[in-house]
């Protein structure tokens, strides 16, 4: 299939991006991501952008996107290109599934939770049965194959989406569009070229390969940071009650995420003399290996 030419492609060397979810205010978690996707697109001469997904409506958290915005603003980060926002593009996404389904790569399907039950694999059981679109959910058609990456942190890592997954949903049947779909739409759309993110995502990745494939997107280069755990040894979220940023303390929150990424100190200053920095440091084999931090946060 050839790349859906819904809008006008940049194409840069380096383009990293910071994709949050506005499901909760930004935690430090987040920050670290944050940290290390725009040093590594920096210290690479490359672009940084911002892009909020937010087309899962019913799970964002009132004032969490302005958050997020007042949150940049006060760690100084500099963005190349205007933020964008996922739910006011969703006439992109739906053209792409309409290019899919005329290529016979996705398909309907009536199945509801209660009768998936517990089965983690989804077993293809509306594959052959041509349903109407209206109201359904979409998946897409995966491929009993192998599907490998080397992750520029955590090393190769590969799935076989039919094994593990089976096919997999792009679109929900409430009409929301599904993260799988949005993130590798516009990672393609804004030209992104590295995807820099926490590695609670990592498993997802073979899937976005999968559909970048069928649509014809360039492949990207991946690195997964290990995640900021808290003191009960769970990942820094909204559901474990993770703190949202004290942008009162925005350089010392700062200069904990570059030394929880293991770069070299920064002295203490205006949060964006502290970035430049660190971007002059910047050396990701001094990033800590594996899944998880070793540290603490709140
Ligand atoms: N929006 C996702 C999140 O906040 C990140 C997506 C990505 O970086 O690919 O977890």
């Amino acid at each position: 299939m050839t790349a859906v030419a819904t809008q006008e492609k940049p194409s840069f060397s380096y383009s990293g991006r910071f994709a949050p979810s506005p499901t909760g205010p930004l935690h430090f978690g987040s920050l670290i991501t944050a940290v290390a996707s725009y040093c590594d697109a920096k210290a690479h001469q490359g672009k940084w952008l911002v892009r909020v997904e937010d087309t899962d409506i019913p799970r964002i958290y009132p004032g969490s996107e302005e958050h997020i915005l007042t949150s940049l603003e006060a760690f100084q980060f500099e963005t190349d290109a205007e933020i964008i926002f996922q739910k006011n593009r969703l006439d992109i996404y739906e053209s792409v599934l309409d290019q899919l389904k005329k290529e016979g790569l996705i398909y309907a399907c009536q199945c509801t939770r209660k009768m998936l039950g517990s089965n983690a694999i989804y077993a293809g059981t509306c594959r052959n049965l041509n349903l109407d679109f209206q109201d359904q959910a979409i998946r897409v058609k995966v491929k009993d194959q192998q599907i490998c990456f080397d992750d520029r942190l955590q090393g190769l890592h590969c799935s076989n989406l039919q094994h593990d997954l089976g096919d997999f949903v792009l679109k929900r049947r409430d009409g929301i569009i599904n993260y799988q779909l949005a993130v590798v739409v516009d990672d393609y759309l804004q030209g992104i070229t590295h995807v820099v993110r926490g590695s609670d995502l990592l498993d997802n990745t073979e899937r976005q390969i999968w559909l970048g494939e069928l649509l014809g997107y360039p492949k990207l280069s991946y690195m997964h940071l290990p995640l900021a755990m808290n003191d009960q040894g769970q990942k820094l979220s909204k559901q474990n009650l993770a703190q949202a940023l004290d942008l009162s303390k925005a350089p010392e929150l700062l200069q904990q995420a570059i030394q929880a990424l293991g770069q070299p100190n920064v002295d203490l200053d205006r949060p964006e003399v502290m970035l430049k920095q660190a971007v002059a440091q910047w050396n990701i084999d001094l990033i800590p290996h594996g899944q998880e931090l070793s540290g603490r946060y709140l």
